[in-house]
């Protein structure tokens, strides 16, 4: 069923009884082509992409829990393509262009906001980084505005740029950045994949893998044994865990991050802003709530909530650049399991096991990643070849010493 405007106002004078869900529920069949784990964003992604770029017919989702339980629905939903190293820019302005038009693509609104991100400058030396960075991305096609002290106030009024804790000298802009609703993001591909014939399976649990002779020939769950031509990881913050079942030790650790919405307020924030002295980041949702985050506990776990410490080092952070928010309310804040890699950069590739392959290790930056890791990963598993965009995306460049080390702190996922 296409979703319109035509297709809303027909539902509204006839009841809403035309409506249908917006996926199948299925029970596994015994085989597949393809069996993807993990119903979240880059899952979800992955199989639309396969059908709708390479014609895959018998493709599966297996999802432990429900469609959007992971952090494809927990994240602060900011996009963006700001990135400056080789390996990394080209990908992510590539999501960024698949953004731009996907929800005609997937026939699904989900609220794609291009409201423009724009991290605080507060030192000549962060402008001279901020002009490296923004260089390197109008050099790889994207867009960049190094913004002045005026053009910040003018847009941004009611940001106090000299006369605070730490005065603001200027921006590094990317104006078709932005916020986009998160669930429906895994709602919207969910929908579309399915049109295609996916079968997305919840409730259902990968707890082993069978293998012969270096070969995967199927995945063992919570609903029984399935056998697949090619199997797919592709379970973010679980990567670690799902992987020891192969006995392979990624070169990831699992760290909890929490994200944070205040009540709602009259619109305040025109775009996402993030402070350039300390981590923190904030947008508004189009219901009003101030939506931010910060750093990471900084220990490994594996629980989808955070502690207090976290809570008050970002609400400090908020503090430090915006006073005005000292009277907002905290009303919902939650935490889920990153997938932290060593160099920050994520992994796309094959595996040491034949027809098994791994997509993880995206940080906390894995959302504006959807549409392009699902792109690339498809290739992979239609071609057997690295995509040109996520060429890098190796594991051997640890064992090469290839890093894509964005922020250059060296092999420290807590950092990246
Ligand atoms: C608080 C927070 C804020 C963030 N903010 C941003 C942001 O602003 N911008 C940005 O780009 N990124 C952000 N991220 C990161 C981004 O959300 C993730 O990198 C991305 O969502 C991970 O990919 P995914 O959507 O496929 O993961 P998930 O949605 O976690 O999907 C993985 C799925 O695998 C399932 N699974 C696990 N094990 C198994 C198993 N054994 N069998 C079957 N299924 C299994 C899980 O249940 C889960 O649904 C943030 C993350 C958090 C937690």
């Amino acid at each position: 069923m296409r979703y319109s405007g035509l297709r809303v106002i027909k539902e509204a004078l006839t009841g809403h009884k035309g409506w249908k869900p917006a996926w199948r529920e299925v029970a596994p069949k015994r085989a597949y082509d393809y069996v993807i784990i993990g119903g979240g964003g880059h899952g979800l992604a992955t199989a639309y992409y396969l059908a709708r770029n390479y014609g895959a017919k018998n493709i599966a989702v297996l999802e432990k829990g429900w469609v959007g339980g992971g952090n494809v629905g927990r994240n602060t939903t900011i996009i963006r393509s700001n990135y400056l190293l080789d390996g990394n820019e080209p990908f992510y302005e590539h999501s960024l262009k698949l953004w731009e038009g996907l929800e005609q693509d997937l026939n699904y609104n989900a609220m794609i906001s291009q409201r423009g991100i724009l991290n605080l400058v507060h030192s000549d030396a962060q402008r001279d980084a901020f002009t490296r960075r923004g260089n390197a991305m109008i050099l790889n096609g994207a867009d960049a505005d190094l913004m002045t002290t005026e053009a910040i106030q003018t847009r941004y009024p009611f940001l106090n740029v000299d006369n605070a804790r730490f005065p603001i000298k200027g921006g590094l802009a990317q104006h078709r950045g932005g916020t986009v609703r998160h669930d429906a993001v895994a709602w919207g591909y969910a929908r579309a994949a399915d049109s295609l014939g996916v079968d997305i399976i919840q409730n259902c649990e990968v707890t082993g893998f069978r293998i012969e002779a270096g070969k995967c020939l199927g995945v063992e769950t919570n609903q029984g044994y399935i056998r697949a031509n090619k199997v797919a990881s592709c379970v973010a913050g679980s990567s670690s865990r799902l992987m020891s079942k192969v006995d392979m030790r990624l070169p990831i650790e699992s760290h909890v991050l929490q994200a944070f919405v205040s009540e709602g307020l009259k619109p305040i924030l025109p775009g996402v802003i993030t402070f350039g002295a300390g981590h923190f980041y904030c947008s508004q949702s189009d219901k009003g709530g101030l939506v931010f985050g910060g750093d990471l506990d900084g220990y490994n776990s594996y629980a989808q909530r955070g502690n207090l410490p976290v809570v008050e080092d970002v609400c400090e952070g908020a503090m430090a650049i915006f006073p005005m928010l000292g009277r907002v309310r905290l009303l919902r804040m939650w935490g889920g399991i990153m997938d932290m890699s060593m160099d920050g950069s994520p992994i796309i590739d094959r595996t040491h096991v034949e027809s098994l392959y791994f997509n993880g290790g995206w940080c906390y930056g894995g959302f504006k990643a959807t549409p392009a890791s699902g792109w690339c990963y498809a290739h992979l598993l239609a071609t057997d070849t690295p995509h040109e965009y996520a060429k890098e995306y190796r594991f051997d460049r640890f064992e090469k010493g290839r890093m894509i080390d964005e922020k250059g702190v060296g092999n420290n996922p807590q950092l990246h």
